[in-house]
């Protein structure tokens, strides 16, 4: 445990502290078709008006409304992917499929639905509007125009808009290359025999995870003993990525090598401790542009101070726009009694009632407790103090 005489950052004083070290990483050109998940380096602007001929929106025919009400002849038929042989002559009708360009003369299209169609003639009993069923090119967006904004994170619906805006190539932050190193003699990894004294090593698997999520590309190194040669060549390795996040050994025991080494090896600590629970000991430093995490064992430390400090840091890396996490406003399903000192997050499950977000804090708030863990998908923000809250007020949460 930190001294108890230091003062602790707020979650938010570290999380400026960490935002403006973390710089984003050179650009590079990628093939829209693998972007997904990347962060738009610059906007990205439409290479064509979408959509980039007047199309019809139904399976019909096209023709002039002012020869509508009547009987028009058909002697052209209009599929998708190629244009009209010729223009539309006053007084016919060509078939036409969704997505067909209009042919030039036509200024309006009749679903199949809504005329007889026999001998090549159809008949039309109601006047049609002029542009019904047109979809007018540019109507969308037109070409030079943003579709994706600068330091958005591309998802589906935005991949697909560049794409079909005539976007081959976007110009994206390289991602992030992350280490990730867990640290304690007592670990093992999943499938090995526990001896008396032994756990099962856990936050790599967390880290691994999540940094994936936030875009990085991970190297999980072997965990290592707490033994300082241990701690010196595995650190040096992991001070190659763009990020190094380590798992144990931060707090003030005599096995707590973490700050030690990494201090040694050139890492410039800009804090260690935050008033947030669980997590406080965590520590974060520098190397030249390269970013140290160094989060406390237990895993529920290492899965709240990912979301709250180590995932806006990498997605600064790449340049986003918002990397902070996005709290939303929910309500308590029970009541919670506060840290005196701390920020709290409590793991809890989302649930909509009709009248909004209902958060259900789980049982057991203790930081090893992962398992339970398990059943969260939200983290309710609860703020340092004393007065009890109560169910059904207003608190704000993080999903998971
Ligand atoms: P430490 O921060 O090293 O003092 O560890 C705090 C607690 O977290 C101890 O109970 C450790 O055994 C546990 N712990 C440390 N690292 C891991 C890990 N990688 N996976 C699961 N538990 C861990
Ligand atoms: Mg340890």
């Amino acid at each position: 445990m930190a001294a108890p005489t230091k003062r602790l950052l707020s979650i938010e004083e570290a999380q400026q502290l960490v935002l403006g070290r973390a710089e984003r990483l050179a650009l590079e050109s990628v093939p829209v078709g693998e972007a997904a998940g990347r962060v738009l380096g610059e906007p990205g602007k439409a290479a064509v008006d979408l959509p980039p001929f007047d199309s019809s929106a139904m399976d019909g025919f096209a023709l002039r409304a002012g020869d509508t009400p009547g009987r028009l002849p058909v002697s052209v038929r209009i599929a998708a992917g190629r244009p009209a042989p010729r223009a539309l002559e006053p007084g016919e009708a060509m078939g036409i499929a969704t997505g067909g360009v209009v042919p030039a003369g036509a200024d309006a299209v009749i679903p199949l639905e809504y005329v007889g169609d026999r001998d090549n003639t159809i008949e039309i009993g109601d006047p049609v509007s002029p542009g019904a069923n047109i979809r007018p090119a540019g109507g969308d967006v037109r070409r030079g125009e943003v579709v994706v904004g600068a330091g958005t994170r591309l998802g589906a619906p935005q991949v697909a808009a560049l794409a079909a805006a005539g976007v081959a190539e976007v110009l994206t932050a390289r991602r992030p290359r992350a280490a990730v190193l867990a640290t304690g003699s007592e670990l093992r990894a999943p499938g090995e025999q526990l001896e008396p004294g032994q756990i099962y090593e856990a936050n790599g698997l967390l880290l691994a995870a999540q940094l994936e999520t936030a875009g990085a590309e991970v190297e999980r190194l072997s965990s290592v003993a707490d033994d300082e040669e241990a701690h010196r060549e595995a650190l040096g390795r992991g001070l190659s990525a763009d990020l190094l996040v380590t798992s144990g050994g931060v707090s003030v025991g005599p096995h707590d090598l973490v700050r030690k080494v990494a201090a040694g090896l050139g890492v410039e600590e800009v804090f260690w401790g935050v008033a947030v629970k669980p997590g406080k000991p965590i520590s974060f430093g520098t190397l030249g542009h390269r970013l140290v995490f160094g989060l406390p064992g237990n895993p529920v430390s290492v899965l709240v101070g990912f979301e709250l400090f180590v995932r806006p840091a990498v997605l600064a890396l790449q340049g986003a726009a918002e990397p902070l996490p996005r709290f939303e406003q929910g309500r308590l399903a029970g009541a919670l009694v506060p840290n005196p000192g701390r920020d709290e997050l409590v793991r809890a499950r989302v649930s909509s009632d009709g009248e909004g977000a209902l958060l259900e804090p789980l049982p057991g708030r203790e930081s090893h407790m992962i398992a339970r863990a398990a059943a969260a998908d939200a983290l309710v923000l609860v703020r340092r103090g004393t007065e009890e809250l109560a169910a059904g007020g207003p608190v704000e949460f993080l999903r998971i």
